[in-house]
Order: C-alpha cells, then structure tokens, then sequence
C-alpha cells in the first residue's frame, strides 16, 4: 500500500515538474519573442528616422549647391569679358569649368539619392500603359538613334491594358530601364549582332490568378553574369566608371511600391529581358443602358 501510494505521489511530483519547465520555457520563449519584437520595431523607428534625416540632408545639400553652380556660371560669363592674358583666362575658365562639373555631379548624385530614398509619394489614375509606352518610347527614340539603337515596340493586341498608376513614376522606372539597356548596348555585346531595344506591352495572368499589366524592355546586349545578378537590385551597385547604382534600385521601388514587381530574365551574350508588372485595374462593370 505505502509503495503504491509512493509510485503515485512520484508520479504526481515529475508530473508537476515536468510542467512547471514546460512553462517556464513557454514563458521565456514568449518573452524573448516579445522583446525580439520590440527590438525590431526600434530598428525600424531608428531607420525611418535616419532616412527622414538623410533625406533632409539631401535637400539641404542640394540648394546650396545651385547657388554655387549659378554663381561659377556667372563668373565664367564674366572672365571672358576681362582685359587680362588670354593664356591667364583660359586657366581661370578651365578651373570654373571643373568646379562647375564638379557641382553637376554632386547634384546629379543628390537628385538619385532622393528618387531611391526620399519620400515616394504616388499619384494614382486608371492610365492605359500602352499609350503611356507610345509616349515613352517617341520621346526615347533619338536617344536610342544617337547610340546607333533600333527602338521598337510591340503593343501586343488592340484595346487599352488599364492600370491603376502614377504614370510619371513609372515612365521614370521604365526610363531608368531604357538607359541601361543602352549603355548596355554601347558598352558590350557582340558587335556583328545588331543594337535592338524592344519595348513590350502584355497582360499576364499570375500563378495565384491575378491580372497584371508587364512592359518588357529587351536588349541585345551583353547580358547579365551570373554573380552581378546576385548583386543587381544592391543600392550603389554598379559596373560602370560613372554609375551610381541606383537605378534599379529606384525602379524596384517604384514597382513594389504599385503593388507590383521587376522581373528580369537575361542570358549571356544574347542579351536582357527586364519587366515591369503592375496590376491590372479592374474591368469596369458594364453601364446599363
Ligand atoms: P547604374 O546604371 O548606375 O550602374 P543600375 O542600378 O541601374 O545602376 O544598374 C546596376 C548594374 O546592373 C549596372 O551597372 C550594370 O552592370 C547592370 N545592368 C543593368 N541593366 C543592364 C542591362 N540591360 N544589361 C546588362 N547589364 C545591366
């Protein structure tokens, strides 16, 4: 009877034990969660707050600068009506010059920095994204011609493809595209294949069913290798001597930011296949007559 009655309350005692580690480990698993939490929502306070300020800073760097360029501008007009030394004025103008380029690119360098960082606020109407890419691609075309690019499109079947967008933001991250597929062009690639630039409009169907509208921007350029795929969307990202690798970033943002995505297929000396998806605005009901 004791022995029983013995078995029973050891029961009842590793029972006990064995519940209260249970819990103290529920507990604790709960708590550090908590706090992982917590720690994650100051790491994203603190970097929308570094953001804001980096943003502020941009804007303030920018409008000095454009007293600085102005002001180089003005003295460059004006030395080349000074009675000096010819030899003495091309010195003083060549070194404007250089302070006056110099002042270009940091505000060039700005003006991308604060379309990737800065507040991205969107306007968005029902356009037809292939008039917009009509658009486009008729202010694109002598660009493109002066690289010695054949710029094509391809509107697929008539009627409108309806998305809900931002249209200037979109010619922009479609922009971004179109200059990198021709400096593509222009830098690499196989010199016997021909310089085409193709601007594609399709709907598509996503896998879970959604309706989307994709512009593709295919090149025959060199392609993408492999490890700078890896690296392509990184802020500040870039092969070429004056790129600022932002401007897939800003794309991307501009994309995602529609509810959208940049898609990109490319294979090695053939050339690249960036798409832009956003989704189709609704069909409107029809109107009862
Ligand atoms: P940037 O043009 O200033 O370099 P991007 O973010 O626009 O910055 O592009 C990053 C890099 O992606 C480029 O430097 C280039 O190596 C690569 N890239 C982008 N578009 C293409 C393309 N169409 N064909 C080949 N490489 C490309």
């Amino acid at each position: 009877m004791i022995e029983v009655v013995t078995g029973v309350l050891g029961g009842f005692a590793v029972g006990a034990i064995a519940t209260a580690i249970v819990w103290r480990w529920v507990v604790r698993r709960s708590l550090g969660r908590a706090q992982a939490a917590e720690r994650r929502a100051r790491a994203a306070e603190r970097l929308a707050e570094v953001g804001a300020m980096t943003g502020g800073l941009a804007h303030e760097i920018k409008n000095p600068l454009s007293t600085i360029g102005l002001n180089a501008q003005l003295l460059q007009e004006s030395i080349e009506e000074l009675a000096i030394n010819p030899d003495e004025r091309g010195r003083l103008a060549r070194r404007l010059g250089t302070l006056r380029r110099e002042v270009d690119r940091l505000r060039g360098i700005l003006t991308d920095f604060l379309e990737f960082a800065g507040e991205l606020r969107l306007e968005r109407k029902p356009a037809d994204v292939r008039a917009l890419v009509e658009e486009l691609a008729d202010f694109f075309h002598p660009q493109a011609a002066q690289h010695g690019v054949r710029l094509r499109l391809d509107l697929g079947a008539d009627g409108a493809q309806v998305a809900e967008i931002d249209a200037a933001h979109v010619k922009q991250a479609l922009l971004n595209l179109l200059l990198n597929a021709v400096q593509a062009m222009s830098a690499g690639g196989d010199p016997s294949r021909p310089k085409e630039l193709m601007l594609r409009v399709r709907p598509r169907q996503d896998a879970d069913g959604s309706s989307m509208v994709a512009v593709h921007v295919i090149d025959t350029g060199p392609g993408i290798a492999p490890e700078t795929l890896r690296s392509l969307f990184k802020p500040y990202f870039t092969t070429k001597s004056g790129g600022t690798g932002l401007g897939l970033p800003t794309a991307r943002r501009i994309v995602e930011a529609h509810g959208g995505r940049l898609d990109v297929h490319t294979e090695v000396g053939r050339g690249t296949d960036f798409a832009i998806l956003v989704p189709a605005a609704p069909a409107r009901p029809a109107r009862a007559e």
